[in-house]
């Protein structure tokens, strides 16, 4: 018999601290033993033990097309036998660049790292370069990785864990951060060089932009002189074609990318107006680099995902969510609870209440909301009938171009039953 979840969790807690490698992977905040996954094909995953679950999780956004997409497989196959990396210039990098660019309006050049964190570290770093200036606003609940000023008032793993921010970041690290409130335009001052938001926020569960709150931000920061930076590491080719800015119609001066951009391999970049990035070494003073950075292999395999996703497969996948929103929070009512699934294009929230609610529009609505309980016992009966979702109620549910309308209809009969299960059990 080969070893279970149990076996192999254990295993993992000796050498990897509390066995995972991030801990929006723990089951911290819904309790039990994560499944460890063996391997993936399209919209499904398969654990050590054999069992097959409809995964939402995707590797938290990085998945657009679904697991081992032919067309990923074969460009890594072919990229991986010429040589893996080799510190100098390669056409993969100059493609995958010119693919974002022509496609953002605004966006003119983009330097790639090797993670989501990376990026936002590294223009914050561009940003006050430029600028001269020390602030930097983000938003409460807004994740932008886990570099030290940025960690503050994070969502994801941070909320999920309860934590204010976490122990070994100093004071003087985060002195020069401030926190706004989602959705309300901050006052600026000429100290700001830099606000940071995600144009979707994505790791407080999903809180949409108000109408006014992208322009707001843009016309503040013209204001005081200061860059816009919009983190884009979960909206970037996924959110629409060109991502949010195009969707939304406001040009930040500075953009943020990972996840969809490597097909599923490490990656991260940040870009914009050639004016702007020239700042950067070797043309400029601000120091940034990567052995890794623009690694050929994961080029290959983010060039294919914009290669193969047409502007058209977007509308689909979002009509495709909305639907599917409906139909969760109808199959959730039929269990006598409240669930209300707002949808940004393909992007998908789910929150779950005992009473009728309001969308939150900002952290503080969102929190009280993952706190009253349901989650938990919500998520482990749909776990038990083969819908996988992050196991954390900050997070969002991701849908990829393989979750067939006949997969996602079949799921809303595990979700009915597992909102019973929830309405009874806590
Ligand atoms: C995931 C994420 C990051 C961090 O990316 P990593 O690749 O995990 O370092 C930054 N910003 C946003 C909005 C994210 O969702």
């Amino acid at each position: 018999m080969s070893p279970t979840n149990e076996e192999w969790f254990a295993r993992a807690r000796r050498v990897i601290p509390g066995g995972v490698d991030s801990p929006v992977r723990s089951f911290a905040a819904v309790g039990g033993t994560p499944y460890t996954v063996v391997s993936g094909q399209g919209a499904f995953v398969e654990d050590v033990e054999g069992r097959r679950y409809l995964d939402f999780v995707q590797s938290y956004g990085a998945s657009l097309l679904g697991h081992a997409h032919p067309a990923v497989v074969a460009a890594l196959r072919e990229a991986v036998a010429r040589g893996t990396t080799f510190g100098a210039p390669t056409p993969g990098e100059v493609r995958l660049a010119e693919l974002m660019t022509t496609r953002v309006p605004g966006l003119e050049q983009v330097r790639f790292v090797s993670s989501g964190t990376e990026a936002v570290m590294s223009a914050v770093r561009l940003a006050r370069g430029v600028t001269g200036r020390r602030r930097v606003v983000k938003f409460d609940g807004c994740y932008h990785g886990h570099s030290d000023a940025l960690l503050v008032a994070g969502g994801s793993g941070v909320a999920q864990l309860g934590l204010p921010g976490s122990a070994g970041v100093t004071a003087g690290a985060v002195a020069d951060t401030v926190v706004g409130t989602y959705n309300q335009v901050p006052e600026l001052d000429e100290s700001v060089a830099a606000v940071l938001v995600e144009p979707v926020a994505a790791n407080m569960n999903l809180v949409a932009p108000d109408p006014g709150f992208l322009p707001g931000l843009r016309a503040a920061c013209d204001h005081v002189g200061a860059l816009l930076i919009f983190d884009e590491v979960i909206t970037g080719f996924r959110l629409d074609w060109a991502g949010a800015s195009a969707h939304y119609g406001v040009t930040p001066d500075l953009w943020c990318y990972g996840k969809v951009i490597g097909g599923g391999l490490p990656i991260g970049a940040f870009g914009g107006r050639a004016d702007v990035l020239e700042a950067l070494a070797p043309e400029g003073p601000v120091y940034q680099a990567g052995t890794l950075s623009g690694n050929p292999v994961a080029t290959a395999a983010g060039s294919t995902v914009l290669e193969t996703v047409a502007p058209a497969d977007y509308q689909d996948l979002g009509g495709r969510v909305a639907r599917f929103a409906a139909g969760l929070e109808e199959a959730v009512a039929s269990a006598g609870l409240v669930a209300r699934a707002p949808v940004v294009g393909p992007l998908l929230g789910l929150y779950l209440s005992r009473e009728p609610f309001d969308l939150p529009t900002s952290f503080a609505g969102v929190r009280a909301l993952a706190d009253n309980g349901l989650y938990r016992p919500f998520f482990h009966a749909l776990l038990d009938r083969g819908v996988a979702l992050a196991p954390g109620a900050y997070e969002i549910l991701f849908v990829s171009l393989a979750h067939e309308e006949t997969l996602l209809d079949s799921a809303l009969t595990a979700v009915a039953e597992a909102a019973r299960v929830a309405a009874t059990a806590s």
